[in-house]
């Protein structure tokens, strides 16, 4: 008999991330633990990760559709087909929990020199969008990190401003040096997309993510026959239904699509994606979309099994100031799953508003809260529960 819990994790980032989409300062996660009954100690994990304003399932009843699923985690994947095409992240955490749960709940999911901890995935470095000065520190201190990769998010500021950043970089740095990649979010409007891009072009950039919104097929097959930059397709994959894959994909005739995991569906969705991809010599790479390092690992196994060499986009990880710990590591720019690390135990973690706590490490925090007349109303009901010796009961 199968059993499924799950526990909310809100990430917080160490720096507000700007997007297209305004800015985020938190990120929510739900853990989702799957374990047999006969063996409680063997536990599967996965993570359902979305991003609110992006996600398909930032929807009403995205947690009563999670618990519903956890309730009847028996009989999964034998529901409806229909039932989690509108909530791709459960999907995509219950696919990871039971890979790992029937991989002997190791978090290895998938082999490869990758998982063994020998072989890192090359990563492109994320510059966020943010005022001139703030950019141009990161595209400084990301290349003299090693990466050999960038990936610049525009849109947000001057366009004037954004080539004068990359005229910066080319400068300095020959194509052959560093890969310029740009991703604009559907920030450019159809009428002013393809000039943008020709000004765009004379800084030798690699590739272009979503010039212009999705669902605008019409336009974008357009811009991908005209563009001189290779056009990649992100957001214009989310939510698709499965027919309307190869549909899109011959209409639009792009030159890169990107996969997130997470926010398609899960790995065999991702799957037919490259598979239509691939017989139509479209090249692909991965991301990840802010999962914190549950979804990242699993996402970085599977591109690792697939022997793409471009440089992905994994460098998520380090976002956060209260991801759980893991083996992922990123030495220069690759990312490496350490042979020797350890996981946080989630069994003796607690995740309290944000913070992720250990028996010990809470006892700390409630001994350092009492008497503090600063305490906030959470931080008053657990250092009472502390004081009370209740703890254990009631977290
Ligand atoms: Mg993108």
């Amino acid at each position: 008999m199968l059993k499924a819990t799950c526990i909310k994790h809100t990430l917080n980032f160490k720096i507000p991330g700007g997007t297209s989409r305004g800015i985020l300062k938190t990120k929510d996660s739900w853990f989702i633990s799957i374990y047999n009954s006969e063996a409680p100690d063997t536990k599967g994990l996965g993570e359902a990760s979305i991003i609110r304003n992006l996600s398909v399932d930032d929807r009403p009843g995205f947690e009563e559709k999670l618990n519903w699923c956890l309730h009847n985690i028996n009989t999964f994947p034998d529901w409806n087909p229909d039932e989690l095409i509108e909530f791709p992240a459960i999907n995509f955490g219950l696919e990871t929990a039971f890979i790992d749960l029937n991989k002997g709940a190791k978090h290895i999911l998938f082999e490869s020199g990758f998982s063994k901890g020998t072989k890192g995935i090359p990563i492109n470095g994320l510059i966020w969008m943010g005022s001139f000065d703030f950019m141009r520190q990161q595209i400084h201190d990301k290349i003299n990190s090693g990466f050999k990769c960038i990936k610049l998010k525009i849109g947000a500021i001057e366009f004037e401003k954004e080539l004068s950043l990359l005229k910066m970089i080319r400068d300095e740095f020959s194509e052959e040096e560093l890969e310029l990649r740009v991703d604009a979010n559907g920030a450019f409007s159809p009428a002013e997309a393809l000039e943008k891009i020709k000004k765009l072009s004379e800084f030798g950039i690699h590739s272009i993510e979503q010039p212009i919104k999705q669902k605008q097929w019409e336009k974008m097959s357009v811009l991908c026959r005209k563009s001189p930059i290779p056009i990649a397709l992100d957001e214009e994959l989310i939510g698709l239904k499965p027919d309307e894959i190869p549909k899109l994909l011959d209409y639009i005739k792009p030159q890169y699509i990107i996969l997130k995991p997470s926010l398609l569906g899960g790995f065999k969705v991702s799957g037919s994606f490259i598979k239509e991809a691939e017989k139509r010599n479209i090249s692909w790479w991965a991301t990840s979309a802010l999962e914190a390092n549950i979804g990242l690992n699993a996402i970085a196994q599977w591109i690792a099994s697939l022997n793409n060499d471009m440089p992905q986009g994994l460098g998520t990880g380090t976002l956060f100031t209260n991801n759980i710990i893991s083996p992922l590591v990123i030495k220069k720019d690759e990312l490496f799953y350490s042979s020797t690390a350890q996981w946080t135990n989630l069994e003796n973690t607690f995740f309290i508003r944000g913070k992720s706590f250990n028996t010990v490490s809470l006892g700390h925090y409630c001994n350092e809260k009492i008497n503090n007349p600063q305490i906030e109303d959470w931080e008053k009901r657990y250092t009472n529960l502390y004081c009370n010796g209740l703890t254990t009961r009631i977290l």
